[in-house]
C-alpha cells in the first residue's frame, strides 16, 4: 500500500499556524496553575458567548456531557421523550436514554441528511418533552419549521451545535434557535481544543444556573451542595487554547466553505456522485463534506491505495445499531437512513487544504469509480 498522501485530518497543519500563541497560552496556564475552573475558563465562557450574542456560556467536560446536562436541568427522565434525528454520533441519543428519557428517531430529509421536519409531528405522543436536532456535517436543520412544530405542542428545542459552530440559517447563528444549545470541541470539530472540551449556549437565566449547578456537584459556591450534580469541568488548559483559537473560526469555516465550493464545482460532473445540497437561506460551515455513490467501500478502498484517506459518518445509522436493537426498527421505518448510510463518504475538507489537494482527491476519486 502507498503512503498516506493526504490524510482524512491534519490537525498538526492547524497548530503550526498558530504555535507562539498556543504554547504561550498553555504555558501561562501551568505557570499560574489554572489548572480547573478560574480566569481561562471565565475568559473563554465570556468570549464564547459575546461572539455568539448569547447571554450564557457554561464550559464542561465534552460534547456529550453538555447534551445530558441540557436535558437533566430541563426536568427530562423516565416516562418522557426526546424525537431526535437517526442519523448521528451515538452521544446525541445516549444522553436521553442516560436521563431515564426514550429516544424517539426521526428519518432524515434525504437532500440535506438533517432531520425531516416533515416527519416529526406523526411521532409526537403525550410523553414527548423535547424535540434535539443535529445541524450534521454542519449545516443546518430546518430550524423554522422545527421551531413552529415546537411552539405548536409546547416542547423544548435543543440543538445539538457539535458539528455547526457558526453555522447560519437566514443570517442567525446555530445554537440561537432553541432554550439551549450544545457544542463539542473534541479536537478534531471546526473549533478543537487539546484534548475533551464542551459548552452549552443559552438566554435563560434560570435554565443557566441550574445548568452550571448540576455540571459542579450541584453547588455554585464552594461546600455548599444545593442538589446532587455531576462532576464535568472545562479545564484551565484547554479554555487556554480555545481562547487562542476562537479568533480564527470565521476564517477556517470561510476555507471550509471554499473547499466545498471547489469540490462540488469539480465532482458535479460526475454522475456517479451526488454532491452535498446547500439549503437555501443557509450557511453551513462543512465539518464534513460528504457525497453519497454506488459502491462506496470499493472506492473508499481505491482512494486509499491512492494515499487519500476517507471516512464515514456514519457506517450504522443509530436506529439499526445493536445497542437500539430493543426499539425492533426494521430499514423500512427509516427508508432515507438506511440507503444513505450505505452511500456516502467524507472527504477530507479542514482549512488547511490546497486547491491542488482537492484537485488531486477529485482525480483519485474519479479513477476510483469503475
Ligand atoms: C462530537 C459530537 C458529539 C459529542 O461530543 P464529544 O465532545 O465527543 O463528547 C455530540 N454530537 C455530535 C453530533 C457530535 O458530532
Amino acid at each position: 500500500m502507498n503512503a498516506v498522501k493526504i490524510p482524512f485530518l491534519n490537525l498538526r497543519a492547524q497548530y503550526l499556524t498558530l504555535k507562539p500563541e498556543i504554547d504561550s497560552a498553555i504555558q501561562t496556564v501551568i505557570d499560574e496553575t489554572a489548572f480547573v475552573g478560574g480566569k481561562y475558563v471565565s475568559q473563554f465562557e465570556t468570549s464564547y458567548a459575546q461572539t455568539y450574542g448569547v447571554k450564557h456560556c457554561i464550559g464542561c467536560g465534552n460534547g456529550t456531557d453538555a447534551i445530558y446536562i441540557v436535558l437533566k436541568s430541563l426536568g427530562i427522565g423516565p416516562g418522557d421523550e426526546v424525537i431526535t434525528t437517526a442519523m448521528s454520533w451515538i452521544a446525541t441519543s445516549e444522553t436521553i436514554t442516560q436521563t431515564g428519557a426514550t429516544p424517539v428517531f426521526v428519518d432524515i430529509d434525504p437532500e440535506h441528511y438533517t432531520i425531516d421536519a416533515d416527519l416529526i409531528e406523526k411521532k409526537i405522543t403525550q410523553k414527548t418533552r423535547a424535540i434535539l436536532p443535529v445541524h450534521l456535517y454542519g449545516q443546518m436543520a430546518d430550524m423554522p419549521k422545527i421551531q413552529k412544530i415546537c411552539e405548536k405542542y409546547k416542547l423544548y428545542l435543543v440543538e445539538d451545535c457539535a458539528q455547526a459552530h457558526f453555522a447560519e440559517f437566514n443570517g442567525k447563528k446555530a445554537g440561537t434557535f432553541g432554550i439551549a444549545s450544545t457544542f463539542s470541541f473534541y479536537p478534531g470539530k471546526n473549533l478543537g481544543a487539546y484534548g475533551d472540551a464542551g459548552a452549552i449556549v443559552t438566554n435563560d437565566d434560570a435554565l443557566a444556573r441550574k445548568m452550571r449547578l448540576f455540571a459542579h456537584h450541584g453547588m455554585l459556591s464552594k461546600h455548599h451542595h444545593e442538589i446532587e450534580g455531576i462532576n464535568s469541568r472545562l479545564d484551565g488548559i484547554q479554555a487556554a487554547v480555545l481562547c487562542a483559537k476562537l479568533p480564527h473560526v470565521e476564517s477556517w469555516n470561510q476555507r471550509r466553505r471554499e473547499n466545498a465550493e471547489l469540490y462540488t464545482q469539480w465532482l458535479s460532473k460526475l454522475s456517479e456522485v451526488k454532491v452535498p445540497e446547500i439549503r437555501p437561506h443557509a450557511k453551513p460551515v462543512f465539518h464534513l463534506y460528504v457525497v453519497r455513490l454506488p459502491n462506496r467501500d470499493q472506492v473508499q478502498k481505491r482512494l486509499l491505495e491512492k494515499g487519500v484517506e476517507t471516512q464515514v459518518h456514519y457506517p450504522t445509522a443509530m436506529p439499526f445499531m445493536p445497542a437500539y436493537s430493543y426499539l425492533n426498527h426494521k430499514p423500512e421505518d427509516f427508508p432515507s437512513v438506511w440507503k444513505m448510510q450505505q452511500e456516502i463518504l467524507s472527504l477530507p475538507i479542514y482549512p488547511e487544504l490546497s486547491r491542488d489537494d482537492i484537485q488531486f482527491i477529485c482525480s483519485c476519486l474519479k479513477n476510483s469509480l469503475s
